[in-house]
């Protein structure tokens, strides 16, 4: 079987880990962390780093840091992982869904003003396949309102928007180390902090609601409780595996961008028969070899799809199902339709993506949607 994802360790990751098991500190911010946090610091000029337990822990480490109380409301696609919404609703705010655009999953830019009222706070762009959103746009209309902007680039590990790089155009960005990621600790993450009026109570609300932090640099003669807070940091266990990995990070951005143009170019005729849809890249990012999907016609023509990859041993998935129409949230959407999250949700397609995948592997897979879609018992309507 080919599998949808294999996590890849490059070799170091337990040479690391035995140095910090070995060091006498395990626990977090210890010298494995200020690694990371140096790595990041210095090749993506990020103004402040640091290292959480997930994306998610580091998307709620945000909401405290601008205070989100009951009655505030954020605006985040609904074609996205449920980390994006859930630290909001944590706090007793509310969550507005916004739709995809047409041509890509990223959230449809040009709605954004239509959704803000006086009580919004923050908006929450997801850089989805690791693509940039139009951050340009999405700044703009957050400097006119007033809004805080988080970017969830939490796929988006070493991508650009424009040559900066993503997480580091909003007032924060957050990403993660999930094994299904890029860059993997198994699970891990990082916030990214671009406005320096946020630096100090970044690292109290990190520390517990200590300013432990400021204690160790020596800028307090005693450490104690002058906050609110929580356990954010991740072990030294954590940053030993994930410095490895980010050792060898060109590499793997590498081979990823490889593995992807593959399937591009071994699909495209498939595209061009007007059969299926390939990914677009906007003009105004990169592309790091995160995510690989096609779209297809219908929701039907994907089950069969999915069902004859998985007999010719080849594991495929679908992406999320709209946060709108989940059970959780369905009954406060009141019937108000996003046509283009919808789509993505009932007709793309993601096709086993990682490291070791090999290009034997993807001409087989490609082959085999190739042969799918050219098998007569099963006309396929045309997009
Ligand atoms: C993976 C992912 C998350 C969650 O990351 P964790 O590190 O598992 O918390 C959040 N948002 C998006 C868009 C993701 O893809």
């Amino acid at each position: 079987m080919i599998p949808f994802n294999k996590p890849y360790l490059t070799g170091k990751e337990v040479h690391y880990l035995y140095q910090a098991v070995h060091s006498g500190k395990l626990s977090g911010n210890g010298v494995f962390t200020q690694q990371c946090h140096d790595f990041f610091q210095k090749r993506y000029n990020f103004k402040k780093v640091l290292l959480t337990t997930s994306c998610t822990t580091a998307i709620e480490m945000a909401a405290l840091l601008i205070d989100i109380k009951p009655g505030d409301e954020v605006i985040i696609p609904s074609y996205t992982f449920v980390s994006t919404a859930n630290p909001f609703i944590l706090r007793g705010a509310k969550v507005v869904f916004a739709d995809s655009s047409k041509a890509h999953p990223n959230i449809d830019v040009s709605k954004l003003e239509g959704l803000i009222t006086n009580k919004t706070k923050a908006i929450i762009p997801v850089h989805y396949a690791g693509m940039a959103c139009d951050m340009d746009e999405i700044m703009r209309i957050a400097k006119k309102h007033n809004l805080f902007v988080i970017e969830d680039a939490a796929q988006a590990i070493d991508s650009f928007y424009k040559d900066k790089p993503l997480g580091s155009l909003g007032h924060f960005g957050t990403f993660s180390f999930h094994d299904t990621k890029n860059i993997i600790a198994g699970e891990g993450g990082m916030l990214t902090i671009n406005d320096d009026r946020f630096f100090k109570r970044a690292e109290i609300i990190w520390e517990k609601g200590t300013n432990r932090s400021a204690f160790w640099r020596g800028e307090v003669d005693k450490y104690g409780w002058v906050d609110i807070g929580s356990s954010f940091l991740p072990s030294e266990l954590i940053a030993s595996f994930l410095f490895a990995q980010l050792e060898n990070l060109d590499r793997i951005q590498e081979k990823r961008k490889e593995l992807w143009n593959l399937y591009y170019e071994l699909l495209k005729p498939l595209e061009d028969d007007e059969l299926i849809l390939l990914p677009k890249v906007p003009a105004f990012s990169s592309n790091n070899g995160h995510i690989f999907y096609i779209i297809c016609n219908s929701l039907e023509e994907r089950t069969n799809l999915i069902a004859y990859l998985k007999n010719h041993g080849i594991y495929s998935v679908f992406h999320y199902l709209s946060l709108h129409n989940s059970p959780f949230y369905k009954d406060q959407q009141n019937g108000k339709e996003l046509v283009n999250s919808d789509f993505y949700t009932d007709r793309l397609l993601r096709l086993p993506m990682f490291f070791e995948l090999t290009n034997f592997e993807i001409n087989k897979i490609a082959k085999c949607i190739i042969e799918f879609y050219h098998t007569p018992k099963s006309p396929k309507n045309k997009l």
